[in-house]
């Protein structure tokens, strides 16, 4: 097969292989540069494929040389499809993880249902020790069955109240389009929060506890946005916001119930925006990351994905840098809501026209990630060249529930 980028609406189709594991070998070397830290032994991420989940395995693995455990739901070859960029993350990752003498699982499927949670608990008892002392949470889906029912419900991505116009950068094209996103209706902000709140990852923490695998002081964190005015219409205030809300107040309740069962904790982290599969999609979400990574860059303190997540759990999760609001929520997010960073990416938003997008912007670099978390854009590899996918795919192991 000869892979091409399939890119539509900044949503990718397809992923390379060869790409993808310079991708992830990129990542590793970066970590390996970077201090090390007494972590977790054992961690069980939760959509570890991608993102920031995929960020964490990587810098538990080469930072703190913990086994992981990961789940995700992704793609898997086929005689027409190259397979999601996840797959092939999951495939490269683990390849180097047990390469560097680690232990890692990779199970593939639903997270929210009960099979899943069973399965994974199966693991942990058989064969991973008996016991985890890291739960990560790092799931972004649009849709979520919940298992007590049967009933399934859709995430959107919508703003609560007026509608709001603005615009948006299409990756593939570079051009600016104007966007409006509509008012949610009450129903859809009720099942925004159903999918992406925190019922699963309480439902997560509530069986393994029951089923005693969770170590002593065991921590389970969750990834969280809250972001600057420029991205509050959509974002915080919008229908993705009351979700993170939720699960803001979910860590606060498992914090109570970990404390007094595991001496643990449990804690909502506010990151920093990143180019995600997931936030790719997210209309204002690419001319707001490129000013932010304009301005992140010249003031010497841009982060990457792995970067970012390697500086919180070396200072503020296993660290004594933890910088904790007066909510109690971790913010690795401060230098993304620094003063002088937001004054300027403002300034800069303000300017922005379709003549002047790419010389005033970073949208250079916000292609070129979403390019590379795919497999695209890399020089040594040639795109020309016919993959032969099932062969490639020996590496790839994998439980799929
Ligand atoms: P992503 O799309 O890159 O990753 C999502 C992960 O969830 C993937 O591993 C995917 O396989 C998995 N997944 C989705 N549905 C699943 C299911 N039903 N079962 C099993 N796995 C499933 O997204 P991301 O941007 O890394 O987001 C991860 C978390 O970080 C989210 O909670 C997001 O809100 C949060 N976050 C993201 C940003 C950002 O700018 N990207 C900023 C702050 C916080």
């Amino acid at each position: 097969m000869i892979i091409q980028p399939s890119i539509r609406m900044n949503v990718a189709f397809n992923a390379h292989p060869l790409g993808i594991k310079r991708y992830i070998d990129q990542q590793i070397a970066d970590i390996k540069g970077k201090p090390t830290f007494v972590g977790p032994k054992k961690a069980l991420i939760i959509g570890g494929s991608t993102g920031y989940g995929l960020a964490t395995r990587l810098s538990l693995a080469f930072g703190s040389q913990t086994d992981t455990i990961n789940v995700s739901l992704e793609g898997q070859p086929t005689d027409k499809r190259t397979g999601s960029s996840g797959f092939w993350n999951n495939a490269y990752a683990a390849a180097a993880i047990r390469e560097a003498g680690l232990v890692t699982k990779d199970f593939i499927g639903d997270a929210f249902s009960f099979e899943m949670k069973k399965c994974v608990a199966d693991y942990i008892k058989k064969e991973f020790g008996g016991k985890i002392d890291l739960l990560v949470y790092s799931l972004a889906s649009g849709k979520r069955t919940d298992p007590r029912t049967g009933i399934t419900y859709s995430s959107t991505l919508k703003v609560i109240g007026e509608p709001l116009t603005g615009n948006t950068l299409d990756i593939n094209t570079g051009e600016l389009l104007e966007r409006t996103i509509e008012a949610a209706t009450t129903e859809e902000i009720a099942n925004t929060i159903k999918v992406m709140g925190g019922e699963d990852w309480k439902m997560w923490i509530e069986f393994l506890l029951e089923e005693d695998l969770l170590a002593d002081t065991f921590k389970t964190v969750t990834y969280s946005y809250i972001g600057p005015k420029a991205t509050e219409k959509i974002y915080r205030e919008g229908t993705i916001g009351a979700a993170k809300e939720d699960m803001e107040r979910t860590a606060f309740e498992l914090d109570a119930v970990l404390k007094n069962a595991v001496n643990g904790e449990a804690l909502p982290v506010v990151c920093r925006a990143a180019v995600t599969r997931a936030s790719a999609v997210i209309p204002i979400f690419p001319l707001y990351s490129s000013a932010l990574t304009q301005v992140m860059k010249e003031k010497q303190i841009e982060e990457l994905p792995h970067e970012h997540i390697h500086r919180l759990y070396i200072d503020m999760l296993y660290g004594n840098k933890r910088e904790l609001d007066a909510e109690g929520r971790v913010r690795p997010d401060n230098w993304e809501l620094r003063e002088d960073v937001q004054s300027e990416v403002d300034a800069l938003l303000a300017q922005v026209t379709e003549e002047n997008v790419h010389t005033i912007l970073d949208t250079s670099s916000f292609s070129n990630i979403f390019l590379a978390q795919n497999g695209f854009g890399f020089e040594d590899v040639d795109y020309s060249a016919d993959i032969d996918l099932p062969k490639l795919q020996e590496i790839a192991i994998f439980e799929e529930v």
